[in-house]
């Protein structure tokens, strides 16, 4: 099976990305974060992506409803039921061509020998970048996508490395955080994020995203200030009212959008 072949039977499948990281690209990282260390003939990494719908945020960003949305359907579900089955089809493919596959999630529990970043993965698999705001952004959905990937011994060609420039001139994610938890060098104090109440939510030590900010004011902001950038479009814009926000002890504040929403 060779990249296009690997690539059109993912899709089918149910991944809506796929990227390749050829070994010379991450060949050369710590043992600890390294996939030879996992396994050592491993020649390609295969990063897969499933966007997390936008209507996965609509209950968040109403403030309205939190579990039945985004913690399922855009969270746990899609981490823990729609990736793994998408992973497990295509590991057992490309087994079934005589190449070895291993099968890995998003993230990896502490105490692990190795801790494979899914994000590096995804940058040298040609899928995108980590932005200012700290969220991993694709051209095709901006920060709305979950990550897993399969380690595998079979040689595909690697896809180029892109670094969508959304973030040029934008700060949106930074000026929406109502605990100020970006730092000046554009870090972030995560002992403010566990403490945020906006959306914010915990993951699991297997998640893409073990501190879940995607829901959050500052990943709703960049769902706004991306819509016109990214691929994939709708017909009417995110934000349709007033936007909520709680500070550090939970005090709400509600602000009118300045067109009185579409
Ligand atoms: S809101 Fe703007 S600056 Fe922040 S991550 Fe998104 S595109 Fe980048
Ligand atoms: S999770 Fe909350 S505190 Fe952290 S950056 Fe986002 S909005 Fe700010």
């Amino acid at each position: 099976m060779n990249a296009t072949e690997l690539k059109s039977l993912a899709k089918q499948l149910g991944a809506d990305l796929v990227g390749i990281a050829p070994r010379e690209r991450w060949a050369d990282l710590p043992p600890n974060q390294n996939p030879l260390s996992i396994m050592p003939q491993c020649q390609s990494v295969i990063v897969l992506g499933r966007k997390i719908l936008r209507g996965a945020f609509r209950g968040v960003e109403e403030g309205t409803n939190f579990g039945s949305t985004y913690n399922m359907y855009g969270q746990s579900w899609m981490e823990f039921t729609f990736m793994p089955r998408v992973v497990i089809a295509i590991t057992n493919e490309i087994e079934s061509t005589g190449a070895e596959a291993v099968p890995m999630s998003g993230g990896t529990p502490a105490g692990e020998n190795v801790s494979i970043n899914v994000n590096t993965m995804a940058n040298l698999a040609g899928l995108g970048a980590v932005g200012k705001g700290g969220f991993f952004l694709t051209r095709q959905y901006g920060i709305r996508q979950r990550f897993a990937y399969i380690l595998t011994d079979a040689v595909l060609d690697g896809d180029p490395i892109d670094t969508p420039d959304f973030c040029d001139g934008c700060d949106a994610c930074i000026k929406a955080c109502p605990l100020n938890a970006y730092r000046p060098d554009n870090s972030i104090d995560t002992k403010l994020c566990n403490a945020c109440s906006n959306g914010r939510t915990g993951g699991s030590a297997l998640s893409c995203a073990p501190l879940d900010r995607f829901a959050a004011s500052c990943g709703r902001a960049c769902i706004v200030a991306t819509e016109d950038k990214i691929q994939e479009k709708f017909s009417s814009p995110f934000r349709k009212r007033a936007v909520w926000t709680r500070d550090f002890f939970g005090v709400p504040t509600v602000t009118p959008l300045e067109d009185g929403g579409k």
